[in-house]
């Protein structure tokens, strides 16, 4: 029987987000193109060939957009909602991270940080 794996919160929000940015690509691509072919099909009257060409190719632009932009709101959503229930936490003390901009106020990050900016005016100076 194989024995059931605990992963880390982090690993399992980094699969999550993964999985879902895959997903919205498509699904954004297919509906800006579904949209763009229904208001190709209601306002175009000719119905030409050229004119399917011309939709192929504002299709194929609009609608990587349209996926790449989903996937982006979506998973920044996920992401912020992964830090609310704390599956991101602190490598020295365990505490949950409130965002990716905000390090833990423990004294480990904290001298880590101070000797950071040391270093850093070191290299100005
Ligand atoms: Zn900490």
């Amino acid at each position: 029987m194989r024995q059931k794996t605990r992963l880390p919160g982090s690993t399992i929000a980094l699969r999550q987000i993964w999985v879902a940015g895959a997903l919205c690509i498509p699904v954004g691509f297919l509906t800006v193109s579904a949209i763009l072919f229904w208001l190709w099909r209601k306002y175009d009257d000719g119905h030409s060939w050229w004119g399917l060409v011309d939709w192929i190719i504002h299709s194929l632009e609009l609608g990587v957009i349209g996926g790449l932009g989903l996937a982006a709101i979506v998973m920044s959503v996920l992401n912020r909602i992964h830090f609310r229930l704390g599956y991101h936490r602190c490598i020295y003390c365990g505490r949950a991270l409130k965002g990716i901009d905000k390090p833990c106020s423990c004294l480990k990050i904290a001298e880590l940080l101070r000797a950071n900016a040391s270093e850093a005016s070191k290299k100005v100076a």
